[in-house]
């Protein structure tokens, strides 16, 4: 996470106060399907993002692993869905190890956003 935003990731109480609101919210309404991020990679094993769990489209088409690390190298104007989910950029984040790894609380790939744009870039994706 960069120094300058640092002071916007959720406090523990904060993260727990959300994770309170999530379950009343997913008890009084098993209808809907609610994904929390933060909130969810700690029961999820990780971070949700790129597929593992859902991914973002952004509003040119780009898929992006989440609103939090807006890179893309695919847009679904040009591909199915399926393809998406198996982009260069997702196959290599979902294969590799940043989605399990440790953060400060806020989002891992934020706080990683190096090592993210060093695979967009890589030969590989
Ligand atoms: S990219 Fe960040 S905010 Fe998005 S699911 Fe992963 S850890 Fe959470």
């Amino acid at each position: 996470m960069s120094d300058e935003s640092s002071d916007l990731a959720p406090t523990d109480e904060e993260r727990e106060y959300l994770a309170e609101r999530i379950l009343h919210l997913r008890n009084d309404h098993p209808e809907m399907v609610y994904i929390s991020f933060p909130g969810d990679e700690k029961s999820s094993g990780g971070c949700v993002a790129a597929g593992r769990g859902f991914f973002h489209i952004n509003s040119h088409g780009g898929a992006e692993p989440c609103p939090f690390s807006p890179y893309s190298d695919i847009n679904v104007r040009n591909t199915s869905l399926n393809e998406a989910l198996h982009s260069p950029l997702f196959t290599a984040l979902q294969s590799g190890d940043l989605l399990s790894g440790d953060h400060n609380g806020g989002c891992v790939l934020f706080e990683k956003k190096n090592e993210v744009e060093a695979l967009l870039n890589s030969k590989a994706v």
